[in-house]
């Protein structure tokens, strides 16, 4: 007998343990292991049940300001454990009818039960957001830190917990974009930015899919003799309905949605095919076709031999290309991106470092990487004659070319004293509206087969300064 019930109390510890370790299993599927709270998967079931026993519900998206800064000044430990003890907070601060989730990083959720008005929301928004702010205890040292909140407020039954998150993280964005240290809630203008947005990403896919999209050309000249030296391709988008749309109106959304590839790719293939119908054109042709790369495109595998392709197929000897790049692109990863602009000067193309001086250059990186050329920005082109500080930044790098032998191009030229001061001031290339708007390749025919850019016609208006706002491009 007492064997047999020895044998029992084993099989019940047994079953104990079991139970013991599913419970633990389940606990850790639906909690986040660093915080304790609620995880991702333990949110969206919550967030789940709240909408369809409709309940109204608020959705708060916290997020630390900076912490990726913060994290790497304090280190991984001590980041740690600010945001268990950001996670202690917020867990005091919620009522115990709201839920509070750790979603990773330094994202958490709140869900914010009977949410009456957007007013009592943001009440409770700017709460969590005194409690959490006060400065923590780390290591000895006092961190001071502020946060943001992104808000929607679910209407019955209408939305899904996914649509919710997105919609608040975009509330977030804004509270960044805002000044940080604040609480946003989602509304019918961020609902529009977001369906405009929506709208041009489809449209622009179709448009590189299909016959949408347009190269135009912006001469560059020696400012000197009107000489055409370059031509900048720039894409336009034929839009539908709104017309012709220059790139600045939806660069940002292409780069954004990863379409900035497929569309650097048809630009490529497009501006290869013009300069090829025009050397057929125009024999004694000679100028450089500058192409603008976005750092994805550049960072796609295989761009040289993507570029040499190009090239090879429409029969253009690489010193007829530019690539132009931003600081930005080429400062991350910088072997690679070494590696990369070496391959592109073994085929003679020429690499130029566009909107420069907007972008914080290391001028170490700059010594070193294989670059030919520095466009100067037109924000700072544009205050020469004017602005004691724009013509010291353009003085400076116009200096800077001069010592490590690139050649400097002015951007944005508007009116004839600008002119004037650039060549001043050394600096001889040059393009913008007053030279030439950005043109159909037919347009510019008679600027090629001349090779300059009638000076007269230049001179007259270098007296006159150019007002280019709202005109057409
Ligand atoms: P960016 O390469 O610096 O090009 C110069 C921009 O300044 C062009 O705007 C051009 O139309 C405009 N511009 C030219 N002259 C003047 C002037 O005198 N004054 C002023 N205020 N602006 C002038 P766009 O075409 O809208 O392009 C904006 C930016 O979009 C470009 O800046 C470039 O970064 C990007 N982009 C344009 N085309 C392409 C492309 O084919 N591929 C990629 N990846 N990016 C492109
Ligand atoms: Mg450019
Ligand atoms: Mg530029």
């Amino acid at each position: 007998e007492i064997n047999a019930l020895q044998a029992v109390a084993s099989m019940l510890v047994q079953l104990q343990a079991r139970f013991d370790a599913e419970e633990q299993t389940e606990y850790n599927a639906y909690h986040d292991d660093l915080t304790g709270l609620a995880n991702r998967r333990a949110l969206l079931r919550e967030l789940k049940d709240r909408l369809s026993a409709h309940r109204s519900t608020a959705v708060l998206v916290f997020d630390l300001d900076r912490f990726k800064v913060m994290n790497d000044f304090l280190g991984h430990a001590n980041g740690d454990r600010l945001l268990t003890t950001i996670a202690d907070r917020i867990r005091t601060s919620v009522r115990s009818n709201d839920f509070a989730a750790r979603l990773g990083g330094d994202e958490f959720v709140i869900l914010v039960d009977n949410a009456a008005s957007e007013m009592e929301v943001l009440a409770s928004a700017y709460r969590i957001l005194d409690v959490v702010g006060a400065p923590i205890e780390i290591a000895g040292q006092l961190v001071t830190h502020t946060a943001s909140i992104g808000i929607v407020l679910a209407k019955r039954g209408s939305e899904n917990g996914l649509d919710l998150l997105g919609q608040a993280d975009v509330a977030l964005y804004a509270a960044k974009a805002q000044g940080r240290s604040q609480a946003v809630v989602f509304d019918q203008v961020l609902r529009e930015a977001v369906d405009e947005r929506s709208r041009t990403e489809l449209g622009l896919r179709e448009a590189i899919d299909g016959d949408g999209l347009r190269l135009h050309f912006q001469p560059e000249i020696d400012l000197r003799t009107g000489k055409l030296l370059a031509v900048e391709a720039l894409v336009r988008w034929q839009h539908p309905t709104r017309g012709l749309l220059p790139a600045a109106s939806f660069i940002t959304v292409a780069e954004e949605t990863g379409l900035v590839v497929d569309m650097g790719r048809w630009v490529f293939a497009a501006a290869c095919r013009q300069l090829a119908a025009w050397r057929r054109q125009f024999p004694h042709l000679k100028l450089v076709v500058r192409v603008n790369m976005s750092p994805a495109q550049f960072a796609t595998d295989e761009i040289v031999e993507f570029v040499e392709t190009c090239l090879r197929v429409h029969e253009i000897p690489g010193d007829w290309l530019c690539i132009e790049m931003t600081e930005h692109a080429v400062l991350q990863e910088p072997e690679k991106t070494a590696r990369i602009l070496r391959g592109f000067r073994a085929l003679g193309v020429e690499v130029a470092l566009d909107d420069f001086g907007t972008g914080y250059s290391s001028m170490t990186e700059l010594k070193r990487l294989p670059v030919d050329l520095l466009k100067l920005d037109t924000s700072f082109v544009k205050g020469i004659t004017s602005d004691p500080c724009d013509r010291a930044i353009v003085e400076a790098i116009i200096r800077l070319g001069a010592a490590l032998n690139l050649q400097v191009v002015a951007e944005g030229i508007e009116g004839g004293p600008t002119i004037d001061k650039l060549l001043e001031l050394g600096c001889s290339r040059g393009q913008g509206y007053l030279i030439s708007m950005p043109i159909a390749a037919e347009d510019l025919a008679p600027m090629l087969d001349a090779g300059t850019i009638s000076l007269p016609a230049l001179r007259a208006a270098r007296s006159a300064t150019l007002h280019s706002e709202g005109r057409p491009v």
